[in-house]
């Protein structure tokens, strides 16, 4: 079900759960602002989530009340993720779902990295 990204942020969102190591994760990546795990549900042959330690809902919270530090430490991190994975070469790409429309259904920012063979346009 998507969620609404203007929701209070939930600490019983199952990433907020993973964070806590409450349920177990195919964990790739981890420093002081993001951890990294593979997709339960991969949709391409590389499929990672990369979420911040905070607790931010979506792309826009994130964007709004995150400090310059957590910002910068969770790009990086996104892109350490993949340099590691050995994708820059071959290609990658980032995708963020914010919100109802864009079909987000956990209430925990997360950044889908995709990879591994040639993806379509853009989805509609
Ligand atoms: O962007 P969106 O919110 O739709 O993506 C959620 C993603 O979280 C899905 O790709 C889903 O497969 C994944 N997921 C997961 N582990 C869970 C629950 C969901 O990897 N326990």
């Amino acid at each position: 079900m998507p969620i609404d990204a203007t929701q209070p942020y939930d600490d019983q969102n199952i990433f907020a759960k993973i964070l806590r190591d409450e349920i177990p994760s195919n964990r790739v990546y981890e420093d002081d602002y993001a951890i990294a795990f593979h997709d339960i549900a991969p949709v391409a042959p590389t499929h990672i989530l990369v979420i911040p330690r905070g607790s931010y809902v979506s792309w826009d919270d994130f964007s709004a009340r995150a400090s310059d530090a957590e910002i910068a430490g969770f790009i990086r991190a996104v892109g350490t993720v993949a340099r590691d994975a050995g994708l820059v070469a071959p290609g990658y790409r980032l995708l963020a779902n914010t919100g109802a429309q864009s079909g987000q259904e956990v209430p925990h920012l997360h950044v889908h990295i995709f990879a591994g063979r040639r993806l379509g346009p853009m989805l509609a």
